[in-house]
């Protein structure tokens, strides 16, 4: 009988270039995802990088909410992929369910921000996401665009314009689109606090914890004076002003695929008193990749 066929990669042809498009170099969008969102889908499906160099991977709870999120995917899927205009269609698709129990109980808004509930939930996503990292990335990956499954608008061109930066991990603006009712009419305001840059004060706290505590931004109860990129943001700035960050969210992040590949995960446990995302720009930034916000480079948040 035959030898079965030895696939070869070199690394070295796979580039990570500020010129994705011209150099055709294949992007892993990934998506942690609790609920279907149709605006998702349809913000997916106006992205302008060419849908063939795009794989899709998400990974779904096991629990009522996710198996009817994966029903209503896996609808939007065939009709993407089957009836669809051949350049909306995406190079593959991979849909992983978490294997590990017990899952965490859907959360809304309010009970999942609560500060108790913090470090489990926070574990659990950085579990989710570190399968779903390591079960797609390939070998001809360049880039992975991390997007939450409640960001439902972004710039069509959202992977050049962050890639045209050249930068290891690049985090946009996340904000949130808003009925004030005050004004009586819609608004915006900023949602992820993740992106920040560190301060004297976290530092000190850090050192009073304990090691398995977490540092978490947000709450009153901790202050951290951290500065947050939610705040950096101008209405008349630069859309391209760049800011070196320490901590970062992941509603939407791109990452040059190499700082996966040189280790860099989402750590399910107190790293350095940091977890999940956060955790995952120490890491990075400990292998020598400094990550990157872009403050007034908006992307939104659905309002639940
Ligand atoms: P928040 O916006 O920071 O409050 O975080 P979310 O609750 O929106 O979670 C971030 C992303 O992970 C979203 O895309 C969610 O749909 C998804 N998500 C939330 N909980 C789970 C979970 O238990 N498993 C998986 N696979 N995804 C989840
Ligand atoms: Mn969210």
């Amino acid at each position: 009988p035959k030898a079965p066929p030895v696939a070869h990669y070199n690394l070295n042809n796979v580039t990570i270039t500020s010129d994705p498009l011209g150099n055709r170099e294949n992007i892993l969008v990934l998506t942690p995802m609790a609920r279907f969102y149709q605006q998702y889908w349809d913000n997916l499906l106006k992205l302008s990088y060419p849908h063939e160099l795009i794989t899709l991977g998400f990974i779904l709870p096991k629990t009522k909410e996710g198996n009817a999120a994966t029903t209503e995917l896996q609808k939007q899927i065939a009709k993407t992929q089957k009836a669809g205009p051949e350049q909306t269609r995406f190079k593959s698709i991979i849909i992983l369910r978490q294997d590990f129990e017990p899952p965490i109980q859907s959360q809304d808004e309010s009970e999942r921000h609560k500060i108790q509930n913090q470090k489990i939930r926070r574990a659990a996503m950085a579990k989710a996401r570190n399968s779903l990292l390591f079960t797609t990335l390939g070998p001809d990956t360049s880039w992975v665009l991390w997007l939450d499954a409640d960001v439902i608008e972004t710039p069509p061109s959202l992977i050049q314009d962050l890639a045209a930066h050249n930068k290891p991990v690049m985090a946009p603006n996340c904000f949130q689109r808003f009925y004030n009712t005050e004004k009586k009419a819609m608004d915006e305001r900023p949602y992820d606090f993740n992106n920040w840059q560190d301060s004297p004060t976290a530092a000190e706290l850090a050192k009073k914890m304990g090691p398995d505590d977490i540092l978490l931004e947000g709450y009153a109860e901790m202050a951290t004076y951290r500065a947050l990129m939610a705040y950096m943001h101008k209405s008349d700035g630069l859309r391209q002003e760049t800011v070196p960050l320490d901590g970062v969210g992941g509603a939407a992040l791109l990452v040059k695929a190499d700082v996966h590949r040189d280790g860099a995960m989402f750590p399910p446990f107190s790293f350095y008193h940091l977890i999940e995302t956060e955790g995952f720009a120490k890491m990075a930034k400990r292998l020598g990749w400094q990550p990157f916000g872009l403050p007034n480079y908006k992307v939104y948040h659905y309002d639940e």
